[in-house]
């Protein structure tokens, strides 16, 4: 059964996995700087604790399977005075 793609956020950022895409290659695995990705006994990707993502986009980056997106809410500027 075709499964949800997954979004996991932390502040204003977040990380969507497309947990079907994964065939369990290992390679986000070995290269996540925090650690927090595994497989599960599936040999799908998990992720373990989004407050410990960098975002740095290395999991991205490496997945041949485009299973990560990241993402950054986009914040409006305040203007801070200056001539009217
Ligand atoms: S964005 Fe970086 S820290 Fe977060 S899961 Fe991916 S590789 Fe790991
Ligand atoms: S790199 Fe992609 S396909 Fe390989 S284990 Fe990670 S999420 Fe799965």
């Amino acid at each position: 059964m075709k499964e949800p793609a997954l979004t996991l956020t932390a502040g204003d950022r977040s990380l969507t996995v497309q947990r079907d895409w994964c065939k369990g290659c290992n390679l986000c695995v070995q290269s996540c700087p925090a650690g927090i990705l595994s497989l599960d006994e599936g040999e799908r990707i998990v992720v373990e604790d989004i407050s410990r993502c960098i975002f740095c986009g290395v999991c991205a980056a490496r997945c041949p399977d485009f299973v990560f997106t990241l993402a950054r809410e986009w914040q409006p500027q305040v203007a801070m005075g200056g001539p009217a």
